[in-house]
Parts: structure tokens; sequence; C-alpha cells
């Protein structure tokens, strides 16, 4: 197996378009785990540990710019005020080992549908930054990244650069059912993000549906119905647990029923609305 070791971006597009079949490593906490259990044995590993560009982050006309191999801890503790949906479920990931390691690129390029960065970015209307050398820069909405399991808009020539992500405009939450409380992999994930100055609620289903995905119908029954100046009325808050729940599509397996995922998810995102909407009128009020 070849060790490609590229020591800046352009170096490692390079190495990318003249061996798409090179597997990138980061973090290695998939990749890694991958190789041991013989379920794939690349013939070259393109590992991107020496680009510093990607360990950096930078606010760029207002928006956070955040390199793929950035780590979870890093987030929490660098960005979890303006990016909290995402520093929340990054503090849900693996074990502190992992979270160490592993990143938001390597989440994105897994594009399991159980990553636990889906939602939150999807809900925060992120984008994803991709590059090839033969194409330059693609700027992919988080909503059309995730195409399968395990499969996503990245093409064979193409590298993670980073994620675009705004500041916080409001309250964003997350909440994760596992089997226990941490080193789990989810059995389903909600997150949500307020958007008072459009007057939006962003939403992302994970672990629920062959990819992450949005629940658009409730979005948009939230933006027809919801009163920015009141409390949640019970019927709303009902008829929104009810779409988020029909938006997923999910099966059984070792983790979980179908049935317990769907009703799992309405539960969530009636739970994480609430505490989005009270945080939201009790900053109003302050
Ligand atoms: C014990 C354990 C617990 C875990 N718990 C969780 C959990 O709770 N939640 C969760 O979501 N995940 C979990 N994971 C999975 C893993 O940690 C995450 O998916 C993590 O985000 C992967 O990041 P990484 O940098 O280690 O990626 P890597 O393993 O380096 O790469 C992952 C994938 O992304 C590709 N890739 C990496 N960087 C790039 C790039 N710049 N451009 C294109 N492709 C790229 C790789 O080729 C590979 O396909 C766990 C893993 C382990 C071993």
């Amino acid at each position: 197996m070849d060790f490609l070791r590229p020591t800046t971006w352009e170096e490692a597009l390079a190495a990318k378009a003249e061996q798409p079949e090179a597997v990138p490593i980061q973090g290695g906490t998939d990749v890694m785990v991958e190789i041991n259990f013989d379920v794939r044995r690349p013939p070259a590993l393109l590992d991107l540990n020496q680009v510093a560009e990607l360990r950096e982050w930078s606010l760029e006309d207002g928006t956070y710019r955040v390199g793929a191999g950035v780590p979870y801890v890093r987030i929490i503790e660098e960005l979890g005020g303006p990016l909290p949906g995402l520093a929340q479920a990054s503090r849900t990931v693996g074990s502190p080992q992992i979270r160490n390691r592993g990143s938001v690129g390597g989440n994105l390029g897994a594009a399991s549908p159980a990553g636990d960065s889906h939602p939150p970015l999807l809900a925060a209307d992120a984008v994803v930054e991709v590059e090839s050398r033969a194409r330059g820069v693609r700027m992919i909405p988080a909503s059309g990244f995730y195409l399968g399991v395990k499969r996503s808009a990245l093409q064979p020539d193409e590298l993670i650069r980073a994620f675009h992500h705004k500041p916080a405009t409001g309250p964003q939450y997350f909440s994760k059912v596992g089997t226990r409380n941490a080193m789990v992999i989810a059995v389903c994930s909600f997150a949500v993000a307020l958007h008072p100055d459009e007057r939006r609620v962003g939403t992302g289903i994970g672990s629920a549906a062959p990819t992450p995905r949005r629940a658009v119908e409730a979005e948009e029954f939230l933006r027809a119905e919801l009163d920015w100046d009141a409390p949640l009325a019970p019927a709303l808050l009902r008829r929104f647990a009810e779409l988020c729940s029909q938006a997923a599509s999910p099966i059984d397996d070792v983790r979980g029923t179908a049935g317990y995922r769907r009703h799992a998810i309405g539960v969530m995102a009636r739970r994480t609305l609430t505490w989005a909407w009270n945080d939201y009128l009790g900053r109003r009020a302050a």
C-alpha cells in the first residue's frame, strides 16, 4: 500500500488527481477501523495530517470557514459560542480520544447516515467546500451533499477543504438517542436551529433514513404557523413532531427498530424545539 504524504493543499490535490483511488486519511478514526477489520484495503492512503490549512478556521465575510481537519475538541472549545448546535453534537462523538483525532471533514467523507455532525450542519444551512485540481472549488450545500448510504456528492478526484457555517442568530440544539451515554453510534438523532432574523427554523434528522436529511415539511409548517412573539402552542408542537417523524424513513437494524426510531424522532423534535424556544423567549426578555 502506498502512503502519500503531501505537505500543502496543492500537493494534496495533485496527489488525488494522479491517484483518485488513494483514500484520504485525516484523524483515521473511520479509515483505520476499516483497514484493521479488512473492510477495505486501498492501494494508497493519502495522509492529510501535514496539510496545515486543513486544521485552521477563520471568520470570512461573517461566515466561519472551518478546515476539514479541525478536530471535534477544537470545535467544542474554540467554536462552541458561534456554532452551538455543531459543538453540542461534537460533545456526543465517541470519547475524548476520538474527539481529539476525529474531524467533521472525516464525518462528511464517511457520509454515514449516523454521523453526528450532519444534523446540525443541515439545520444551520452549512455549505461544504470541495476542490479538485481539474475543476477547482465547488460549494455544495449540506442538503445536497448526502446522496445515499455512505455516499456523497464528492467526486473521486476531489477533497473536502472546509465547511462554511454562519454564526448562530438564535438557539440551536442537538439530541441523540443511543444505548448508553458515550462511545455510541446514534440509534437516531435530531438537530434544530432557530433563525429568528429570517423567521425560520432549520432541522436535521440523523440515523433514520438512508441519508441525513431535513424535515422540510415540518420547517415549512413552522414558517407558516409559528408566532415569533408567543409561547409555543401545544398543538403546533405536536404537529411539528408528527411532521418530523413522517420525514424519517428508518429501517430495523441491530441498533433499533424503524418504529422506535420514528417515534424517537418525534420526541426529540418536540424537546429540542421546546428548549430552543424557551432560550429564544428568555433571551428576548433579558
Ligand atoms: C470508537 C469510535 C467511536 C466513534 N463514535 C462516533 C460518534 O459517536 N459519532 C460519529 O459521528 N462518529 C463516530 N465515530 C466515527 C468517526 O470518529 C467519525 O466519523 C469522525 O468524524 C471521522 O473523522 P476522521 O478525521 O477520523 O476521519 P478519517 O477516518 O480520517 O476519514 C473518514 C472518511 O472521510 C474521508 N476523508 C477524510 N478527510 C477527507 C477530506 N479532507 N476530503 C475527502 N475525504 C476525506 C476518508 O477517506 C474516509 O472515507 C467513532 C469511531 C470510533 C472508532
